[in-house]
């Protein structure tokens, strides 16, 4: 899952953000404190549109704004910046969001509002995505506090967890039937959930190595699962 769907997203995150610098992902004070040059209305010139309700309407002209660039993920989703979140919560926001911005509503609008649309709905979605999975959440916490992993990294991966990985890859390989993909499946989704709740742990007493660590761990099993999906679904 990691090696493609995260990572397409961080990609995409980092093509939209190219012209923002990282750290102002971090301040959602930045903007107030780039303070009195808030964004005009596009349209009418308003100024303080962003400042009010969604910040996604001008509210004298009603025309859609262009997406905030200092507002992370957790933000637009109305979500504390914490590892543990209510996917409720998050689910209806994206809902309310994609109500307010999807690009089916705009088809009757002028160019530039059905173009923003667009880099709207895309950037819910993959605000969305990026929050609801536990590895891809934690990853894009840890990145909010300036860590990064990079893909293929083995961060000082202790032997025993290597062989483990090395182990379930070599039962899934031998696997021959459903029954034994699927007693394989449960056992690395079991790990998940144990990995998701210590890593929430590390997140709430603000341990970003242990954060990281653990968060290395879950893309080795993430990208077990993902072979586990492909052998499941064979071509
Ligand atoms: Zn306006």
């Amino acid at each position: 899952m990691w090696s493609w769907r995260a990572g397409a997203l961080l990609r995409g995150w980092g093509r939209r953000l190219a012209g923002a610098p990282g750290r102002r992902l971090l301040s959602c004070n930045a903007a107030s404190q780039a303070g009195s040059s808030a964004p005009r209305c596009w349209k009418c010139g308003s100024p303080g549109a962003p400042a009010r309700g969604h910040g996604l309407f001008c509210p004298q002209c009603r025309a859609l704004q262009p997406p905030d660039p200092t507002r992370d993920y957790f933000s637009l989703m109305d979500c504390n910046h914490s590892f543990r979140i209510d996917t409720i919560k998050l689910q209806n926001r994206y809902q309310q969001l994609q109500r307010l911005v999807h690009p089916d509503f705009f088809s009757q609008r002028s160019q530039i509002e059905k173009e923003l649309s667009e880099k709207h709905s895309t950037l819910v979605n993959d605000a969305y995505k990026t929050l609801l999975a536990p590895l891809s959440r934690g990853l894009y916490l840890l990145r909010l506090h300036g860590i990064e992993i990079p893909e293929g990294t083995h961060y000082e991966m202790d032997d025993q967890f290597l062989m483990e990985i090395m182990e379930i890859n070599e039962k899934l390989a031998e696997a021959q039937n459903e029954a034994a993909i699927e007693e394989i499946e449960s056992t690395v989704r079991a790990k998940q959930n144990e990995f998701t709740e210590h890593v929430s742990k590390a997140f709430e007493q603000d341990d970003f190595e242990k954060a990281k660590e653990i968060l290395t761990k879950m893309r080795y099993f993430s990208n077990v699962q993902e072979k586990i999906k492909l052998k499941k679904t064979p071509l």
